[in-house]
């Protein structure tokens, strides 16, 4: 029995669409500190700020993300370091 190219997956899989900014697609919503529902899906299981390569956002809003979680940790919405 020939060996089977087990190879298909992976090609397919490395090169993944790249995401739209939400804040761009959604112009309604404007980021902000106190809103730490949307802040927190934007930081990791630890605690630390996405990059854009994961989060896919702009250069813009990613900027803007990075200002409010920041703020937020320092009123303490958020924190700096879980566990
Ligand atoms: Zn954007």
């Amino acid at each position: 029995m020939p060996a089977k190219p087990k190879t298909k997956r992976a090609v397919k899989d490395r090169r993944v669409k790249k995401k739209p900014c939400n804040f761009c697609v959604e112009k309604s919503i404007d980021i902000n500190y106190k809103d730490v529902g949307r802040l927190r899906k934007y930081i990791s299981e630890r605690g630390k700020i996405l990059p854009r390569r994961i989060s896919g956002n702009c250069a813009k809003h990613q900027r803007l993300l990075t200002v409010a979680v920041k703020r937020a940790r320092v009123i303490a919405f958020l924190p700096f370091v879980s566990e």
